[in-house]
């Protein structure tokens, strides 16, 4: 294979020069526009503007590729370009109508901020799904959908996307004003199950109205709940686990919402959970009786 030429695709109605698609473009100069453009997705208002985002690492764009997400473009270090594996990506990449991008390591630092930057990046669409696709998703009982109230920190919302892709959750609501789930930070964090995660934005007023046309129950945690946690049954009907803010809580208004109120038992000093462990804690005993040990390994 010609490792300059992947596939000659074109598409020029899509931004972000698709109209190279399959062609190797070689870069060494941060100071290229498309450099600039890709530098810019680190700003929420221009992920927002075009709805991209940037996924670093060989893993994540694998991972992508997988759960069939189109990269919009590619971008690997030169040193890498004779890699089995990358060269293998490039291809199924080209294929979609990647716009392939050989750069510098000095350009990879750049893109990335970092100064020890992964060897290969992808630019990929975001996808928000419809709240009434998300009922949709969560029917069956056992079936878990999560909704964060106004989570902050991109960390342990990128925790809690892997840990939800983990239990077998259905997707994510985000409520109110959260953190960016598409940020570089979260994305990270999420070690590629954003590539295996439905997502759905709401305001809290939409989630109130959203109930009405959801069949299960809703969980909230909280720190005055008086219901232990283990002794609500989570296998009848689908659930919402519904988690507050970091340093707030879960609103008054979004408590009022809930079937059952739910609080972790705790020893120690410690006067709460970090919001992803207890959303962890939660998620796999609500799941206790859906997750099986691999086959071979009971
Ligand atoms: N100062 C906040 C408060 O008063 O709620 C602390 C919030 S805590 C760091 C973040 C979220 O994690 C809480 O809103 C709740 O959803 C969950 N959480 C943490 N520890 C918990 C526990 N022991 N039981 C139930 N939920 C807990």
């Amino acid at each position: 294979m010609n490792r300059r030429n992947f596939q000659l695709e074109t598409d020029a109605s899509k931004p972000f020069a698709n109209r190279h698609a399959g062609q190797v473009k070689e870069i060494a100069s941060t100071a290229n526009p498309i450099v600039k453009d890709i530098k810019g997705l680190a700003l929420k208002k221009n992920r927002d503007a075009q709805n991209l985002f940037m996924a670093e690492g060989l893993k994540l764009v694998t991972d992508a590729i997988v759960n069939g997400w189109n990269v919009r473009t590619l971008i690997y270090a030169k040193h890498m370009a004779n890699q089995p594996h990358l060269q293998e990506v490039a291809k199924k990449a080209a294929t979609g109508g990647a716009q392939i991008l050989e750069v510098s390591d000095k350009v990879l630092a750049a893109i990335s901020r970092r100064d020890n930057p992964q060897m290969v990046m992808g630019v990929f669409e975001q996808r928000w799904h419809l709240p009434q696709a998300m009922a949709k998703m969560a029917d069956a009982p056992g079936d878990i959908l999560i909704a964060l109230e106004r989570v902050r920190d991109p960390g342990n919302l990128g925790t809690i996307i892997r840990t939800a892709d983990a239990s077998g959750a259905k997707g994510i609501i985000l409520v109110d004003d959260t953190t960016d789930p598409y940020s570089m930070e979260a994305v990270r964090a999420t070690m590629g199950s954003i590539f295996n995660t439905k997502l759905c934005r709401m305001t809290s007023n939409d989630l109130v109205a959203w109930r009405a046309g959801f069949a299960g129950d809703i969980i909230g945690t909280h720190l005055k709940a008086t219901i232990d946690y283990r002794s609500i049954n989570y296998s009848q009907k689908p659930n919402l686990l519904l988690m507050g803010n970091e340093q707030q809580g879960l609103s008054e208004n979004l408590a009022k919402l809930c079937d059952h109120l739910a609080f972790i038992p705790m020893a120690g000093k410690a006067d709460s959970l970090n919001l992803a462990i207890s959303t962890a804690v939660m998620l796999f005993e609500m799941r206790r009786n859906f997750l099986n040990m691999p086959e071979g390994r009971n």
